[in-house]
């Protein structure tokens, strides 16, 4: 896409490198840029949009996009905000699904209040998108963070990079660049390797806890009737509980849903052949079967990825004003409170208001972010583990009982 070259602020000279341009590190590009800074982002995968085929049932997952990342984007440019969300889907409540298909609605609010639907994938192309909107933006793909030190002019960060074999097809393969920058933002996901780096800096705490719980994504179909695309309640979050496994639905734009089955490990490979899955998918979500289509099922469940949950928290996020890492990469959790996205947008606001407030003077913004920062974050965490009871269980006892009596009074 040729730049469509936005007002930029006055340029100031210090340089920032990203690492990674997943949605946390596309928002961080933007918003950096917005402050006046020249921003390289740095992306180990090729540039998506190149993809001529993307096998939808593997590679989507949906993202509930709410009012704090909302504000997050609203905070760097109204107008981009509302280019980049313009496909939500509103899911105003939830709706429950019982082992008969009974379907009960919640409403999340009295005042049509919504978390919103959107699918990852798409939203990380619309911000790739916007970044080409800034001649102060470039995006290097194909090169995967190795190394950094702090031994560049005034303690600077010098940043290693391997050039991937994904595209790498020349003798320079493998071949590893270096290059120095004022300061490094890693948002390089729950893996990250800025983290890594950073640790051997930083007295840094860090913890990890992979959850029993495993995800696999299915897929249901727009429905066959022309007049009406959804086979589903399109403005809800359905469930499928079952207290210690379940279902989840959320909408696409095109009449599709985007499912996940959530189920501890053991019980989840124990479902190995054909049969055992059709017994269960029968016995536990039959309407979803119909939805679906058994066929369907039997596959994702034998041949999608079985993916792992994975909550790290760690403190400080910085290293002076040299280093500091946002999104996953500081803070993954699990999906059941529907707000990794949404945070890590958070954290970009909350570090662009205090690079502000400290005039520029990172040093001090960095360490009042890590300070103010983390007791946010840790609750967060807290409350997402938390959510799962609440989704895989708790949606079925008595209190919801009465709640589904005064919602349809
Ligand atoms: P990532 O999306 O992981 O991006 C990191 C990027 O860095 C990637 O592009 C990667 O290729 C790149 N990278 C990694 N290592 C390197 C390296 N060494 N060098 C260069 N580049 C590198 N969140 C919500 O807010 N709402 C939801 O409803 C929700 N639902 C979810 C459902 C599921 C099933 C899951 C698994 C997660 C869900 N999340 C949700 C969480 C959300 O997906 C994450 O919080 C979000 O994607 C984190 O974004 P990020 O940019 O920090 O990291």
């Amino acid at each position: 896409m040729s730049k469509i070259l936005i007002d930029e602020p006055e340029p100031r000279k210090e340089k920032v490198a990203i690492v990674g341009a997943g949605l946390v590190g596309c928002l961080a590009a933007l918003s950096f840029a917005r402050l006046g800074y020249k921003v390289t982002l740095y992306e180990y995968r090729d540039d998506p949009r190149n993809e001529t085929t993307v096998d939808r049932n593997l590679r989507s997952i949906n993202l509930a996009v709410s009012d704090r990342g909302i504000r997050a984007l609203n905070a760097v440019d109204l107008e981009m905000s509302i280019r980049v969300l313009k496909n939500i889907l509103p899911m105003r409540g939830r709706m429950i699904h019982d082992v008969d298909g009974h379907q009960t609605s919640m409403k999340y609010g009295l005042h049509n209040e919504a978390i919103n639907s959107i699918d990852r994938a798409y939203l990380n192309i619309e911000l790739l998108n916007e970044l080409d909107r800034h001649k102060n933006i470039k995006v290097n793909y194909g090169l995967k963070l190795m190394k950094m030190d702090f031994s560049g002019k005034n303690g600077n960060p010098r940043i290693y990079f391997e050039k991937t074999k994904k595209v790498a097809n020349t003798l320079e393969e493998n071949a590893i660049r270096t290059f120095e920058y004022n300061f490094v933002i890693g948002a390089d996901g729950a893996y990250s390797a800025t983290r890594f780096q950073l640790q051997k800096f930083v007295r840094m705490d860090f913890s990890q806890e992979y959850m029993d719980c495993c995800y696999i994504e299915l897929y249901i179909p727009p429905g066959a009737s022309k007049k009406y695309k959804f086979q589903l309640h399109p403005n809800r979050l359905h469930i499928w509980p079952r207290n210690k496994f379940m279902l989840i639905a959320l909408p696409n734009f095109d009449g599709s849903f985007t499912s996940t089955f959530f189920g501890p490990w053991d019980l989840t490979e124990s479902l190995d052949t054909r049969e055992k899955v059709i017994d269960f998918f029968q016995t536990n979500f039959k309407d979803a079967v119909d939805l679906i289509g058994l066929e369907q099922v039997v596959e994702a469940f034998l041949t999608h990825p079985k993916c792992s949950l994975v909550c790290t928290s760690c403190f400080p996020y910085n290293y002076k004003g040299k280093c500091i890492i946002v999104g996953d990469a500081a803070h993954s959790m699990v999906p059941f409170y529907g707000q990794g996205m949404n945070c890590g947008f958070e954290d970009v606001r909350v570090l662009v208001e205090l690079v502000k407030k400290h005039e520029y003077e990172l040093e001090s913004a960095f360490n009042e972010y890590s300070v103010t920062r983390q007791q946010d974050l840790d609750a967060i965490i807290t409350l997402a583990r938390n959510n799962y009871t609440e989704m895989s269980h708790n949606v079925n006892t008595t209190r919801y009982a009465v709640r589904k009596k005064m919602d349809a009074a």
